[in-house]
């Protein structure tokens, strides 16, 4: 019973290996081109909804242009999004400069991306919503390569690449831990 051929077309729980360029607003933000194609675990949003939906089916070779609607991305601009936060909380190897990204941690050690959206004396503002939130993004994939997964990677809902490390591992001491310092100040 050897059942380890490999699939044709993607589907749920396939390793889909693909190329992209990500456009948005006209100016391109991504590509595969000067890496290697990204690859993915079709069915576990590995990728954004709105594209994932698109690829069922594909065979590989096959190629296509695919728009996604800010819903189906990163999600709408939540003006509720935005913390304030005092200059002495971050590092000082941080440049405080709007437009510099940062990777927060709050106090139940959740983990967020937050983008320095304005600095106004001791005032850092951060805007946690994702960078491209509010954006319709523009995908010219293809697809180069379609596996199956193994044990371990349909049991993580992720791939295990040969060329970086399990997304599962620790990785502390990245973070800015953010210690509910909208509470302190009230
Ligand atoms: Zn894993």
């Amino acid at each position: 019973m050897e059942e380890n051929t490999n699939p044709t077309i993607v589907a749920d729980d396939v390793v889909v290996s693909m190329d992209y360029t990500l456009t948005v607003n006209g100016e391109v933000l991504d590509s595969s081109e000067e890496t290697d194609p990204l690859e993915f675990l079709q069915g576990h949003q590995n990728i954004v909804p709105g594209l994932e939906r698109e690829l069922y089916g594909m065979k590989i070779g096959e190629s296509k242009k695919v728009t996604v609607a800010p819903e189906d991305a990163y999600g709408t601009i939540d003006k509720d999004a935005f913390l304030e936060i005092s200059r002495d909380e971050f590092p000082e190897d941080i440049p405080l400069e709007v437009g510099v990204e940062l990777d927060l941690r709050d106090d139940e050690g959740e983990v967020m991306s937050a983008t320095i959206s304005d600095v106004q004396g001791d005032m850092v503002q951060l805007d946690l919503n994702h960078p491209l939130a509010g954006e319709t993004l523009q995908f010219d994939i293809k697809i180069t390569g379609l596996r199956i997964p193994t044990e371990e990677e349909l049991e993580h809902g992720h791939v295990h690449g040969h060329d970086h490390e399990d997304y599962d591992e620790d990785f502390d001491d990245e973070f800015i831990d953010l210690v509910d310092s909208e509470e302190e100040q009230n």
